[in-house]
């Protein structure tokens, strides 16, 4: 669907276009909110659980600023998205990102996942999941969101530039960067997010992660270190089939913002 313009005039954070109509733009695809509430269908509250530092709240809140202008909004879609979206796990029984890793070829295992080249697979676009990727956690870092009860803002420093020019199409994938994609080998996984934020310092780089339903993103910046060179996705065309991922959202979903389901353990 196009990017709606509000009555709102501003500069694009992405094209730098001045004096034109903004979008309402989300961090997150605003889909993955609505697969929450579906999954919860007949459920009196059907609205996510949003977890904060501090809270937890069940509410039907949306990560968005006014930012990008409807060329660019269109551009993110087009560029990625879409693609997501369609091959994401949503709920139900299909989840044809998984699938089609089953015709992958395994390049290594690192104890219980494997990490396979998707280069001769026609139905994994890659280059429009690492685009995805690279979308969210760019916005995450080129201004404040405000999310429920307080501003968040990573701090990507000069490869905000870098990951703006490469969205725009105008430079290739920072050279300094490392993206590390998980995908979920249940294929029922949890219908859960946590926005990006930032791991910390991790082999002289700093991290900033990122899941979605079936899918956890690790971006590493700085000066890689050789073995998470052998274990980025944009350099080896290759991502993680790792067993189960549900995990990720009851261990780090504390610790910022998440978007889930009232599962009890998640709430404590
Ligand atoms: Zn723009």
């Amino acid at each position: 669907m196009p990017a709606k313009p509000s009555s709102v005039v501003g500069t694009c954070g992405l094209c730098k276009t001045t004096d034109t109509p903004l979008c309402y733009s989300d961090l997150i695809p605003k889909a993955i909110p609505r697969w929450v509430r579906l999954s919860m269908e007949g459920d009196p509250n059907p609205n996510p659980v949003v977890i904060t530092k501090s809270k937890a709240v069940q509410t039907n809140f949306r990560v968005a600023e006014y930012f990008l202008c409807p060329a660019c909004e269109e551009r993110l879609n087009i560029g990625g998205e879409t693609w997501v979206l369609r091959n994401a796990y949503r709920g139900g029984d299909s989840f044809p990102m998984r699938d089609a890793l089953a015709q992958a070829q395994l390049i290594f295992r690192l104890r219980d996942s494997g990490f396979l080249d998707v280069s001769t697979v026609p139905e994994f676009q890659l280059s429009k999941l690492v685009y995805f990727a690279a979308g969210i956690f760019w916005k995450a870092a080129a201004r404040q969101w405000w999310s429920v009860d307080h501003d968040t803002q990573l701090g990507f420093g000069p490869y905000e530039d870098r990951f703006r020019r490469y969205l725009l199409g105008e430079d290739a994938f920072p050279e300094r960067a490392a993206l590390l994609i998980n995908v979920s080998g249940n294929p029922k996984p949890l219908i859960c997010a946590m926005f990006p934020y930032c791991g910390g310092r991790i082999a002289g780089t700093w991290q900033y992660r990122m899941a979605l339903p079936g899918l956890v993103f690790w971006l590493h910046l700085g000066h890689l270190p050789v073995h998470l060179k052998a274990i980025d996705s944009v350099r080896n065309n290759a991502v993680f089939l790792v067993p189960n991922l549900d995990d990720v959202f009851v261990r780090d979903g504390g610790k910022l913002v998440t978007l889930t389901t009232p599962v009890a353990s998640l709430l404590r």
